[in-house]
């Protein structure tokens, strides 16, 4: 078989783990001192499943697949190995991270700069609709590790500003997501700037087959490090639906939920932009606190709303796919599905921002007549369990 014939899928369908080495402390990761003054400050005492197999590979420059379940600390993972190999002398951008919205690319600057601390290096976030002029003095300046969303590094990278000639490590989070459709060619542009030598990390929680046989067209030998589909929900998520029949009758069945959404904070998900408006207005003209956020909104009101739910100052979110990934706002136990994802990936990523790192989490699916075969579907394709809400599921958060 020549390599070009080689395939990596299994006769089930399936790819598979292909790595299995263990690192059970950060103190025998063979980290520098200071990285690891910033890990333990930062809270962290023990690395999770992911870290403890995953920060190795990228240290040693493998080409790296990372799938593990949502909350486990994959945004440690890849700032850990990035950092280690930061050359601190050397003021050029080292390593490269895209995310596919920008509130995930600021909330993971946000980590770099925490658990970066002791070490005095640079990085910022480089978004679209923030001021390209600043973004371009900043990264003139010497930035060593550059986290951001694909149109504007690309920008950036064309207009000389960030200079490529230097990164070594470039990572995808949200691998899966940053390899389909909407946003592949954007990647693919961005990887031809970089150097040939570059190596690539994929993250995310859900890896699906057609994402995992596209690497091997741009990865070289990859440690694939995977989970299988019936592992993919996280026990401590509970999955419930509320058979509400028709469209017209979610609105009250929202309402009547209000109490427990306040429990502690909510994510509610509906499918467009226009229909979290809409909701968001029938919310508050039944008084009912919330508040909302969506692509169109212009970037400094994206901010704010997101410093409020993140301080807890705001507790019900109302939002489309766009956050539907990697947000990580730890007091967040309950997700409701007003309307079902539109794709099987997503389901995994909506309910998983309740629950964060082993935390107790609940999702209710909201179902109209028409979704109960696609929950259904979900539920085989996940072998998962959903049942039906009980009366007491405010006890579950
Ligand atoms: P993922 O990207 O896998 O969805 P995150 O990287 O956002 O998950 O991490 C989820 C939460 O777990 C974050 O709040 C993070 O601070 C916390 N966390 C990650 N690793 C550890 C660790 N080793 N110890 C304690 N908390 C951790």
């Amino acid at each position: 078989m020549t390599e070009e014939t080689k395939t990596i899928v299994t006769e089930d369908g399936t790819v598979e783990t292909n790595y299995d080495e263990v690192i059970e402390s950060f103190d025998d990761m063979g980290l520098k001192e200071d990285l690891l003054r910033g890990i333990y400050a930062y809270g962290f005492e023990k690395p999770s499943a992911i870290q403890q197999r995953a920060i190795k590979p990228l240290i040693m420059m493998r080409d790296t697949i990372a799938q593990a379940q949502s909350g486990t600390g994959k945004t440690a993972t890849f700032t850990i190995g990035l950092l280690q190999n930061i050359d601190i002398a050397n003021r050029d951008c080292q390593a490269l991270i895209l995310a596919p919205t920008r509130e995930l690319a600021t909330q993971i600057v946000k980590v770099v700069m925490a658990i970066g601390d002791y070490l005095g290096i640079t990085t910022m976030a480089c978004i679209g609709g923030t001021n390209v002029r600043e973004d371009m003095s900043k990264l003139q300046n010497g930035v060593q590790l550059v986290v951001g969303t694909p149109g504007r590094v690309f920008d950036m990278i064309n207009r000389r500003a960030l200079r490529v000639d230097y990164i070594q490590y470039f990572v995808l989070d949200e691998a899966d997501e940053m390899l389909s459709r909407g946003f592949k060619d954007q990647i693919y542009d961005v990887f031809q700037k970089l150097p040939p030598t570059v190596h690539v990390g994929l993250f995310s929680a859900t890896m699906p087959t057609d994402v995992l046989e596209l690497t091997t067209k741009f990865m070289r030998d990859p440690i694939r490090i995977l989970v299988k589909r019936d592992e993919l929900t996280l026990d401590g998520i509970k999955q419930f639906y509320v058979m509400v029949e028709r469209e017209e009758w979610k609105l009250d069945t929202l309402c009547d939920l209000y109490e427990t959404l306040t429990i502690t904070q909510a994510m509610i998900f509906v499918n467009t932009r226009r229909k979290v408006e809409w909701l968001t207005e029938k919310m508050h003209a039944r008084d009912f606190t919330c508040s909302a956020i969506h692509a169109d909104l212009d970037q400094k009101e994206r901010e704010v709303i997101m410093r409020e739910f993140r301080s807890g100052s705001s507790r019900v979110l109302i939002t489309t796919d766009v956050l539907a990934r990697g947000i990580d706002v730890q007091q967040v136990s309950l997700v409701i599905n007003y309307d079902l994802p539109t794709n099987r990936e997503n389901y995994i990523h909506r309910i998983g921002r309740g629950g964060r790192f082993g935390r107790k989490g609940v999702a209710i699916n909201f179902l109209t007549n028409d979704d109960v075969r696609t929950l259904r579907e979900i539920e085989q394709f996940y072998n998962t369990q959903i049942d039906e809400m009980p009366m007491n599921v405010a006890d579950l958060i």
